[in-house]
């Protein structure tokens, strides 16, 4: 029997209730706010798939990068109470804790030389004990022995409280990290930029403008960074678009992001889970309608869209891949923040994501911290 392909692929997305826009993606169109909330509205994951996976066909063929990391959470300590948070814990807490540097570059040296990591991604709690030298000395010390070693570094909501226990501007303690090594900016703590959001799930962090404006700092200063979004708690469909749409006006004007990252809330340990407001993770379905949607409202604005295994698992990361995601992330090595929820095992080595790639029928590339490609498996 023959088949006309494309006559397939047209009726297959007629019958949609969003064709109309996967079409305009197809057709190359930037989407906006109206376009982005009917796509989060809408039941058609599948179709969302199809689209976003021809797009990301378009931009990197089969390959599918990973990188070889660790993850440094350098202090637990922390004074901003996130109730979504399993991993904090106040000051003079007996469970508390912070890396001396001498540790942290000792994790490094050992992770280099058994795992041949090429990034180092550092990122702990709101510690006000912590002063601007502990990670200037920190990022030197690390560039000092391992040059080669990308450091991916900090949140805007960690360098807000950098700069007020410094009495300084942002944009000094930002130039001061990159001054001291930090290649990239890691960017976690958005959550969902919606003040409305913001308040019932981390009222003491900084707002939504804030994080928009630090990162914009960042990009002037020449430093790319990560976008990130966590949804799956009190958020509505709307505030999830108007988060894309925040990220993707930034980007407009600065170009700053090299990739973007949804991930799912994990309830596990978490006040949101005691006081019972969220009980259970969003799950799979909604992992997979987020990429689609990134991959389709980012197209030609955001070329990487990462997998998230962290909080769904290599399964689900590697549907990811068929949906929209282009990057299945780090290995991950030392991870503590998710894997405080309990949830599941945290870290993976890179043999076992380059086999998980290639089942997903992919071909598996190791890239740096720019996402430069650096070999391919
Ligand atoms: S998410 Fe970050 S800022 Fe919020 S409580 Fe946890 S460690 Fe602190």
């Amino acid at each position: 029997m023959q088949y006309d392909n494309n006559k397939l692929v047209s009726d297959f997305l007629s019958k949609s209730d969003i064709s109309d826009i996967l079409d305009s993606a197809l057709a190359g169109h930037r989407l906006g706010l109206k376009e982005c909330i009917r796509l989060i509205k809408s039941d058609d994951v599948n179709s969302m798939g199809f689209v976003a996976n021809l797009l990301r066909r378009s931009l990197c063929g089969d390959t599918i990068t990973f990188i070889n990391n660790i993850i440094l959470n350098y202090t637990n300590v922390c004074i901003t109470y996130c109730k979504f948070c399993a991993f904090y814990r106040p000051p003079g807490h007996e469970e508390s804790y912070t890396v001396p540097i001498e540790e942290i570059v000792k994790r490094v040296a050992t992770s280099r030389e058994l795992f041949g990591i090429t990034q180092v991604l550092i990122q702990g709690g709101h510690n006000p004990n912590l002063k601007l030298e502990y990670y200037e000395d920190a990022f030197r010390a690390i560039k000092q022995k391992y040059p080669e070693v990308g450091i991916n570094g900090l949140s805007p909501s960690e360098v807000d409280m950098i700069a007020k226990v410094e009495r300084s501007s942002t944009k000094e303690v930002l130039a001061r990290l990159k001054d001291a090594g930090m290649d990239t900016f890691a960017g976690g703590g958005a959550e969902i930029l919606e003040d409305s959001v913001k308040e019932q799930i981390s009222p003491f962090k900084i707002k939504s403008h804030e994080w928009l404006r630090i990162m914009e700092e960042a990009h002037h200063l020449g430093l790319k960074s990560v976008a990130t979004m966590m949804y799956g708690t009190v958020e509505t469909e709307e505030d999830r678009a108007r988060h894309i749409i925040k990220i993707a006006q930034l980007q407009e004007k600065t170009g700053g992001f090299m990739v973007f990252i949804p991930w799912s809330f994990e309830p596990n340990k978490t006040q949101m889970q005691s006081e019972g407001k969220i009980r259970y993770a969003s799950g799979g379905l909604s992992l997979l309608k987020m990429i689609a949607i990134a991959r389709i409202m980012y197209y030609g604005l955001i070329d990487h869209l990462q997998s998230s295994w962290l909080t769904n698992g290599i399964g689900m990361a590697q549907l990811a891949l068929n949906y929209g995601a282009d990057d299945f992330g780090g290995t991950l090595i030392g991870e503590e923040v998710v894997s405080a929820t309990g949830s599941r095992s945290t870290e993976l080595t890179s043999d076992k994501i380059i086999v998980a790639i290639k089942r997903a029928g992919f071909r598996a590339a190791e890239r740096d911290n720019f996402y430069k490609l650096i070999k391919y498996y």
